[in-house]
């Protein structure tokens, strides 16, 4: 049972946009790339966890702080006996261990070592549960999620779990539960109370309203391809067709996200969605789905209280 979900990452919603409407560096847009990629794999195996019986409870993406040091995890699901930790990576393609050191074979560069940062958070994990005064044993893994993933030279004895194994660690797991009492959901509880939001955004590269691309992007494949039929949006790229409303109000959505500080007004939406609607149509999705804030030419629109 998941007990928190997964969501997109602030940083990684910011990255998709701009890297639409923007021209990003070589390195930003690696960056990217490998961030997206990383989530991807969170939420391949989040599929891989949905299979497991009730009795588990799972956590996911927790950012947490012990001593004064945060630590981030992967996965966290929550047994009877044990607590189980993962890391993990949706690295693709050849590596190998050398002298406990990581390599790419296709670089021949030395990686980090992701067995160095699922040991950093284990350990960070078992000083908050002595803090938190729960004296669970963690079992902690790093999962290798991608099929495309080979790992040569490894001993045997490392705590990762790879491809070609992970059908039968699930089914393994699933053979592990057993009845849960309030112990454990108060743990789950007070670890999803104890998670930081994250604001720290550090490798979004810098821009301004001016700079960016305007215009609607696709809600399918991101691309700008969008024209109107009737009362759709429909991409010429992918042929998928989103309502005009929905399609405004989710580029209303990026727009506030890059720009938390502008005024949403009618104007700047029309200028945002590149005039695809009348001002007028703009002015009436917006009056529907915000709250209208101060009159005439110097108002703007803010979210509507949630209900
Ligand atoms: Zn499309």
């Amino acid at each position: 049972m998941f007990i928190k979900p997964r969501y997109e990452s602030t940083e990684l919603q910011l990255l998709r946009y701009l890297s639409k409407r923007m021209n990003l560096t070589d390195k930003e847009k690696q960056y990217y790339v490998n961030l997206k990629k990383g989530y991807e794999g969170e939420l391949s195996f989040d599929m891989l966890l949905e299979n497991l019986s009730d009795e588990w409870l799972i956590l996911s993406d927790l950012l947490l702080e012990v001593n004064n040091t945060m630590f981030q995890i992967d996965s966290l699901l929550v047994s009877r006996h044990s607590i189980f930790l993962f890391e993990v990576k949706n690295y693709e393609g050849d590596y190998y261990i050398d002298a406990d050191k990581w390599y790419s074979v296709a670089s021949g560069n030395e990686i980090k070592d992701p067995l160095l940062q699922l040991k950093r958070s284990e350990f960070l994990l078992r000083r908050l549960l002595q803090d938190l005064n729960f004296n669970f044993s963690i079992e902690a893994y790093l999962i290798f999620i991608s099929p495309k993933f080979t790992l040569y030279q490894a001993p045997r004895n490392l705590p990762i779990i790879f491809p070609t194994q992970l059908h039968y660690f699930m089914k393994n797991l699933n053979k592990k539960s057993s009845k849960l009492n309030e112990k454990h959901s108060g743990f789950a509880e007070l670890l999803v109370n104890k998670h930081l939001n994250d604001s720290s955004f550090t490798q979004v590269p810098n821009y301004d309203y001016e700079q960016l691309r305007k215009g609607v992007i696709c809600k399918c494949c991101y691309s700008f391809l969008i024209s109107r039929e009737e009362n759709k949006l429909v991409c010429a790229k992918c042929l998928c067709k989103e309502d005009i409303e929905s399609a405004i109000l989710r580029n209303v959505e990026q727009l506030t996200l890059l720009f938390p500080d502008k005024k949403v007004t009618t104007n700047l939406v029309h200028e945002w969605c590149e005039a695809i609607v009348s001002k007028k149509r703009v002015w009436r999705i917006l009056t529907k789905n915000f709250r209208k804030v101060g009159q005439g030419k110097f108002s703007y629109y803010v979210h509507l209280p949630k209900s």
